[in-house]
């Protein structure tokens, strides 16, 4: 009897020290740091490493968990969308985040992702820089998950250049959101948080950092004629900073100063403006102090203006890596001293990717190009053929939308209008593929694009008729705009993916894993319940 109590005893302790240690390791890190380069490809992370730091963009390769086989799960690779799925865990179809802007029906007009005209701007005198909020945004997010797993006792910031790169990570729950007004220089936020900014924001504000960084001037980091991973300076199909007779280096800033403060966005002194930023939201709000988690949201807007202007094979570009690498490193030795090394989980990824330059593919024999908007050659065609104008819409997040009642009242066939249209677009030679959305799901494509096209179609936001654009083809073009994105391809599709931190080993996959799945994998991480619209997995290799 005693021998049977004794090994009751021994199991129950064993058992009860199990739940200790169990106990030790739901202990919560003290803050969460999202970080999104905007239109960083996946390929950046290697393409540029040989000179790299090792703290930086290296630290995250050796230290973190790499998911070499991001994808974006749905067709509009575009900033909201990718910002919105990230932090919800879902797709537009979901999420309502069709495109940075989509054509509202009931309205007639644009609507921009983050638009409120309920709001006011906060810190600046700019009026429509400041009327934004999350409101469009349909589901929660997971720095809303975590507001409320902490009953509101943690702190949630999202910061970018861009308002949609702060304000959809932040969730509708935020303590803040900030973005910058490039007509004033000043960082700000919307009546939606706040009804004054906070001393420390005015303080930096006061600072004038877009002013400092411009007497620098933007000249490469090391000699120009290194730069073995771009091509030459000199090339006609790259666009020029605002006052510039030339796309090439150095390009000099002092002209903006006093005068043109949006212009910062477009060199890597914004992305180092945004880590400034950050810096001082950490110290001010004392984030990760608390004793419950705080999230630290922050994405780098100035990859995505520099690629768009110079493309993704420009010095332009491999420069404001180098940099960003530079001023991340500086920031894990913050952060390491901060908060403590182990003590936060950090990610990266992106928003989305980019095509080559349409200039750049034609001369080096690869596919692709510009399209000229196609909205009034087909508006031409279908009036000729039904004697109806107005039916075509918009042209939004390659979507085509109709005026079906204009067709109805007219009585003409739906069908047949909407079959005349799929046509013309069937014929475009930049066009692979064209067909209806109401037939979305058994649409005779390859599985990944019907997929990518359902997970992106939201029935109140969307269109009437889904384009495939042929690979390397792009709508818009013009002298300031040398490249950009928005299409399935893995070019757009495929991005980084790392965590590091907290928890985390090292390691890596490369089985598929999808951008959707990044909130769910923080909820686990954190014990804390995913967002409500999730759709995407846990990465189990990183929680296990
Ligand atoms: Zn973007
Ligand atoms: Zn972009």
């Amino acid at each position: 009897m005693k021998k049977i109590f004794f090994l009751f005893f021994f199991l129950t302790s064993a058992v009860f020290s199990l739940a200790q240690n169990k106990t030790t390791s739901t202990e919560k890190p003290k803050l969460v740091i999202g970080m999104v380069v905007d239109q960083m490809r996946w390929d950046f992370l290697y393409r540029y490493s040989n000179r790299y730091t090792p703290n930086g963009f290296k630290r995250l390769l050796s230290e973190g968990f790499r998911c070499e086989n991001t994808f974006i799960p749905y067709q509009q690779t575009v900033t909201a969308c990718g910002h919105s799925s990230v932090y919800t865990g879902s797709v537009p179809a979901v999420n309502g985040i069709v495109g940075n802007s989509w054509y509202e029906r009931e309205t007639g007009k644009t609507m921009y992702c983050v638009q409120d005209t309920s709001v006011k701007t906060v810190g600046s005198t700019t009026l429509g820089v400041g009327e934004m909020s999350p409101k469009n945004l349909l589901v929660t997010t997971i720095t809303d998950e975590l507001r409320l797993a902490t009953n509101f006792h943690n702190k949630t910031i999202g910061i970018a250049l861009k308002d949609r790169g702060a304000i959809l990570p932040a969730g509708h729950t935020a303590n803040a959101a900030y973005w910058y007004d490039s007509n004033t220089g000043n960082w700000v936020t919307s009546t939606f948080y706040m009804n004054e900014l906070p001393e420390w924001v005015k303080k930096f504000n006061e600072r004038k950092l877009p002013e400092q960084y411009y007497k620098q001037n933007w000249n490469t980091l090391f000699a120009l004629n290194t730069y073995t991973q771009s091509t030459a300076d000199d090339k006609s199909y790259e666009g020029l900073m605002a006052t510039a007779k030339s796309s090439t280096f150095p390009h000099n800033l002092t002209d903006y100063i006093g005068s043109n403060y949006g212009e910062i966005a477009t060199t890597p002194y914004g992305n180092t403006m945004t880590f400034e930023m950050a810096k001082a939201a950490l110290e001010s709000e004392k984030l990760g102090q608390s004793g419950n988690t705080d999230f630290l949201a922050l994405s780098f807007s100035s990859t995505d203006y520099v690629g768009h202007r110079f493309g993704p094979n420009s010095v332009e570009t491999e420069d404001t890596y180098l940099r960003l690498d530079k001023d991340l490193a500086d920031f894990f030795t913050y952060l390491d001293a901060k908060i403590g090394k182990g003590q936060y989980l950090f990610f990266i990824t992106a928003d989305h990717g980019v095509s080559h330059t349409p200039g750049f593919l034609q001369e080096n024999k690869l596919p692709g190009g510009w399209i000229t908007d196609i909205r009034k050659s087909f508006a031409t065609a279908i009036e000729a053929q039904f004697g109806l104008k107005n039916v075509l819409l918009a042209e939004d997040n390659n979507q085509i939308y109709l005026n079906k009642n204009l067709v109805l009242q007219s009585g003409k066939s739906w069908t047949e209008v909407k079959n005349f249209v799929i046509d013309l677009c069937k014929k475009h030679p930049a066009i692979a593929n064209a067909y209806d959305l109401e037939l979305a799901g058994s649409a005779a494509v390859p599985l990944t694009i019907r997929e990518m096209v359902i997970n992106g179609f939201h029935p109140k936001r969307g269109g009437d008729i889904q384009l495939i654009m042929n690979s390397g083809y792009v709508f818009g073009g013009g002298r300031n705009l040398a490249a950009t994105h928005g299409n399935w391809y893995p070019y757009d599709a495929h991005i980084p993916l790392i965590f590091m931190g907290w928890h985390v080993k090292s390691g890596k996959t490369h089985q598929n894993t999808y951008m959707s799945d990044i909130a769910p994998t923080i909820a686990a991480l954190l014990n804390i319940q995913m967002p409500s619209g999730t759709v995407g997995k846990v990465i189990t290799q990183i929680t296990d």
